[in-house]
């Protein structure tokens, strides 16, 4: 083999490495799928057309194609020359004697040493050549047959990718997580999102490896991406393998989605801590009034600034509740703001509905609810 095969060979699958290496993560393009078809599935495909002392024979073929020196015509006819020359003074005993490198010219020499008639030499050694061909030209089409099957069997692995990956969006398996807090899922999340129930950040990172399997595919998603940062970290320190985040969270998904025209999969309003307390992603309603059950989104927080409850109120109970999350709350944020500061001193009158809570952002029905215990009680 010429050193140029194997120049051409090496910095060719060089420069694809080097690709590779320079677009990030070279891992990213280690797919044992795709090796399985491209690589095993050309080879098959071949061994069907050839029987198996023929496919297994070309490996032979093959290593010689790159050991194999050949040596130059030059070399062989001067040699021949210094052969006919010595054979002309001594006779064909006179060959016997001499080193010959190339194995066929050899077999040839030593027949003539034998005595054979030059023609029958020429006959033999004619039929070595033509033998030789044949099985040769077995291995060069079965590589060639390789050539043209390896091609097509990568579009096939490319529209198995293709397929596999537009199932995956809709897999079961994949299990897409809301890695916000409950108030902010409560208002708009991704379609079939699992919304842990958690007051905070800290919260939901043992609850959500609580609920899942490390087995299951995540695709988490958050405002921003950052907290997903966060937790992809943890989830992969706890053995979760398969970990994807949604880079930019919610606002780069939107933008996206507007400036692509693409279909939203996420549903009513992305909550943002401003005072607009949200942005509408799409016109879907998907809470309700904490106080009525009428569909809303509008969070607020009470008006009674002992109190500054966060909860989701419709117009309506705005308007009969003076923006408070309770009567209690109304008639104290009714009142001169000096009465409201000394009553601050009681934060249990206060702040009617404070008492009741557990986490730092109770929901407003709980607390309800435990007062309505406690007053049946009574
Ligand atoms: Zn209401
Ligand atoms: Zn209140």
């Amino acid at each position: 083999m010429d050193l140029a095969t194997l120049i051409g060979i090496l910095g060719a699958i060089g420069l694809l490495i080097m690709a590779m290496v320079l677009s990030g993560d070279i891992m990213m393009f280690a797919d044992t799928q795709s090796v399985l078809i491209v690589f095993c599935g050309s080879i098959f495909v071949v061994l069907a057309k050839y029987n198996l002392g023929q496919f297994f024979g070309v490996g032979k073929i093959i290593v010689k194609a790159f050991m194999f020196k050949l040596e130059t015509p030059e070399e062989l006819i001067e040699k021949a020359v210094d052969m006919a020359d010595a054979a002309r003074k001594g006779g064909f005993l006179a060959l016997e004697e001499a080193e010959i490198s190339n194995t066929f010219m050899q077999k040839g020499v030593d027949m003539l040493v034998d005595g054979h008639d030059a023609d029958v030499v020429r006959a033999t050694l004619q039929k070595d050549i033509n033998l030789t061909t044949e099985r040769h030209e077995v291995g060069s089409d079965m590589m060639m047959a390789l050539a043209d099957v390896a091609p097509a069997m990568g579009m096939i692995g490319t529209l198995i990718g293709l397929v596999a990956m537009l199932s995956n969006m809709d897999d079961p398996k994949s299990i897409v997580v809301d890695m916000r807090n409950y108030y902010e899922s409560e208002v708009g999340h991704f379609n079939d999102a699992i919304c842990p129930d958690a007051d905070t950040f800290k919260e939901i990172l043992p609850l959500v490896k609580k609920i899942l399997n490390a087995k299951n595919k995540l695709l988490l998603y958050c405002t921003g991406g950052i907290r997903c940062e966060k937790a992809s970290a943890y989830l992969k320190s706890h053995n979760f393998e398969d970990v994807y985040q949604l880079e930019g969270g919610i606002i780069s998904y939107f933008h996206q989605v507007k400036e692509k025209n693409l279909e939203c999969k996420f549903k009513g309003k992305n909550f943002v801590f401003d005072a607009r307390m949200g942005e509408n992603i799409t016109d879907d309603i998907i809470s309700k009034c904490h106080q009525c059950e009428a569909p809303s989104n509008r969070h607020t927080n009470c008006n009674n600034q002992a109190c500054h409850i966060l909860f989701i109120q419709c117009e309506e109970c705005d308007i009969s509740f003076n923006n408070c999350c309770s009567k209690e709350c109304s008639e104290i944020a009714a009142k001169p703001l000096d009465e409201q500061k000394i009553l601050r001193k009681e934060p249990a009158t206060a702040a009617p509905l404070r008492k009741y809570q557990n986490g730092t952002k109770p929901r407003l029905q709980d607390l309800i609810n435990k007062r309505s215990k406690e007053q049946l009680n009574i």
